[in-house]
């Protein structure tokens, strides 16, 4: 069954309540336009106390929110990215009728961890959802389709 909140999975803004804390996990693995920083690479502004240009930083790194900050995910700090090792995201693309969810994976072999692994599970039982592995392979899963990994193109 899926531990999916679907009434805060489009939210705009951070569940009260919920911070990110010490978590830079989406600094790694999302790509930055504005920045030209491609996916799974850690941003040059990053540090270990967050980020280095907070102030000043591009509109889409103070727009985003994950799943677990949006509160589409349970509340526990273990299901934060920087401790589960898996960023959940979803979003409708430009054009699409249909929401797109995404597993980020923080560190290779997180999905393999029980919490993360149960949570995947559970998520795909009821939803299509798109897994990025650390070594840029993406899996598709979910009910409607069988497990087919693909080498991702760009
Ligand atoms: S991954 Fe989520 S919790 Fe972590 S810094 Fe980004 S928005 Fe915050
Ligand atoms: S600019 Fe700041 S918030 Fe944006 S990715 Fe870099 S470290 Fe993260």
């Amino acid at each position: 069954m899926s531990t999916l909140s679907t009434d805060r999975l489009l939210a705009e803004s951070a569940e009260a309540g919920r911070e990110c804390g010490p978590c830079t996990v989406c600094c790694t693995v999302l790509a930055e336009t504005e920045l030209k920083k491609p996916m799974r690479c850690a941003c040059e502004h990053v540090r270990s106390s967050g980020c280095g240009i907070y102030a000043t930083r591009p509109r889409a790194c103070s727009d985003f929110h994950c799943l677990w900050l949006r509160g589409a995910l349970p509340a526990e700090e273990q299901f934060r990215p920087d401790q589960l090792g898996v960023l959940f995201d979803g979003y409708r693309p430009k054009g699409a009728d249909k929401l797109r969810l995404v597993a980020l994976e923080a560190w290779a072999g997180a999905f393999d961890a029980p919490t993360a692994r149960d949570m995947i599970d559970g998520i795909a039982g009821d939803h299509e959802l798109e897994l990025s592995r650390r070594d840029g392979s993406w899996q598709t899963r979910g009910p409607a389709c069988t497990a087919s990994a693909v080498t991702e193109s760009t």
